[in-house]
């Protein structure tokens, strides 16, 4: 293969959420950026709709662009993914054989799902009633099952976090139990939660009314369950939980639905690479969101080693942080603005029901709406249906920061 050298001022690695909507802020601060962004998907997903999709509210290709009609104008698209890095030389290698040169570095490549972690699981997605709604193509499917379950068991599963949205593996949940209760038929299904962590959710002040919301579709809880074989044609499903002296005990469940969310991991390139934290996550600093052993380099969204809830709302205000930061830098000035952790997840616990769970760092509630954030409201599920998705490729995707941008700077 033969090795050619390109250098741009400013390269990002990943076109997903945080890749777009990075570029195009910085664009909107200084047009005449020499950017690119290397990528090597055709297309470009708003991933939090397919929640909804799988509750038959909103239509999957509506959750898809291509990645051409969401690259900013002028970004130089370099379709290929990029395989290893040498930060000491500020270059990085793609698969297409290119080697690309940078003044800074942004890393948003996203997480790995590792859907070939859980033995059967493969084969039997997308038929015999085992769905997740990660995947663009399974959500639609998932609808599919709610609608084909009339009795029986339904069975919802989450891995360890860290995880893309925390929440969602619950939401398909809910989602579910609403179906099944606006039909009349929810006292014929047993429904089961298997969260492989030890807690519904990490901020402890959502998890009353998250319980509360369980009970109400009397849904069983079983925490530290994870999931560990599937066979979908037998409709089987295995799990292991350690009991208090460290015996793992495995236990066989039947079931008519199965939603899946498969444990998830960095990506190889990243984790075996020079800019990995021992976790094999981009090492960041917390606040900055700079590579601690590297000034040129940033981490950016799912991909990086910051403590916060991996979300798009997360992305959108690291992204006003990490566009500051990156010109400051550029410019030779201190880096004027600190990351706070603010994250966003909004829990859809019933039909026009959510629960809009904001908070940064160490679980501090952050509400932007200055009320208990805790209780289910109606308002949200018409922000999560309508407004987030037009905010989305309208706002944050084109570099306009409305209620983005933190409150005051925290460093002078
Ligand atoms: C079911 C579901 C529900 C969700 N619900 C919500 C919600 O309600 N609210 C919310 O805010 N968030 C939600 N999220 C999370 C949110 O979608 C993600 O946190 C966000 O999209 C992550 O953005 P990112 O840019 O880090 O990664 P991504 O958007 O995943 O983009 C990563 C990009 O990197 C590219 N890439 C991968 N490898 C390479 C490589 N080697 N070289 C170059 N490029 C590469 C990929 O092709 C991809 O385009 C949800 C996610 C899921 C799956």
């Amino acid at each position: 293969m033969t090795t050619t050298t390109r250098t741009h001022d400013i390269v990002i690695v990943g076109g997903g959420s945080g890749g777009i909507a990075l570029a195009a802020s910085l664009l909107r601060r200084q047009a005449n950026l020499d950017i690119a962004i290397i990528e090597p998907s055709d297309q470009h997903y708003y991933q939090p709709a397919w929640t909804l999709v799988g509750a038959g509210e909103f239509d999957v290709a509506s959750s898809v662009k291509t990645m051409h009609a969401v690259m900013p104008n002028p970004v130089k698209w370099i379709k290929s993914a990029v395989t290893s890095f040498a930060p000491d030389e500020s270059t990085l290698s793609c698969e297409n054989g290119e080697v690309v040169q940078y003044q800074q570095l942004i890393v948003a490549a996203g997480l790995t799902l590792l859907w070939d972690a859980i033995p059967g699981l493969v084969e039997t997605l997308g038929k015999n009633g085992v769905t997740s709604n990660y995947r663009a193509d399974l959500a639609p499917y998932t609808w599919e099952c709610v609608q084909a379950t009339r009795s029986g068991t339904a069975l919802f599963t989450q891995p360890m976090v860290p995880i893309k949205c925390a929440g969602a593996p619950q939401k398909a949940l809910y989602l579910s139990a609403a179906h099944w209760q606006k039909k009349g038929i929810l006292g014929n299904i047993h429904i089961e939660f298997h969260n492989a962590g030890g807690a519904l959710f990490s901020v402890p002040d959502f998890i009353p009314n998250l319980q509360a919301q369980m009970a109400s579709y009397s849904a069983q809880v079983n925490l530290g369950s994870t999931l560990v074989a599937v066979d979908g044609v037998a409709k089987k499903a295995w799990f292991e939980s350690k009991d208090a002296d460290g015996n793992v005990q495995r236990v066989e469940k039947s079931f008519d639905m199965l939603h899946v969310v498969p444990p998830q991991k960095p990506h190889r390139f990243i984790k075996e690479g020079p800019l990995a934290n021992a976790d094999g996550w981009v090492e960041v600093d917390n606040a900055t969101l700079q590579h601690p052993r590297f000034a040129n380099v940033f981490g950016l969204g799912d991909c990086m080693s910051a403590p916060n809830s991996k979300t798009a709302a997360a992305i959108r205000k690291q992204v006003v942080i990490l566009a500051e930061n990156l010109l400051a830098l550029r410019a030779g000035k201190p880096m004027p603005m600190k990351y706070d952790g603010y994250s966003a997840c909004p829990i859809t616990v019933g039909h026009h029901k959510l629960i809009l769970a904001e908070f940064g760092y160490n679980g501090v509630l952050m509400p932007t709406f200055g009320k208990d954030p805790t209780p289910p409201r109606a308002i949200g599920w018409y922000m999560k249906k309508y407004l987030f998705p037009w905010l989305y490729w309208n706002l944050m995707l084109k570099g306009r920061e409305w209620f983005a941008r933190p409150k005051k700077p925290a460093v002078k």
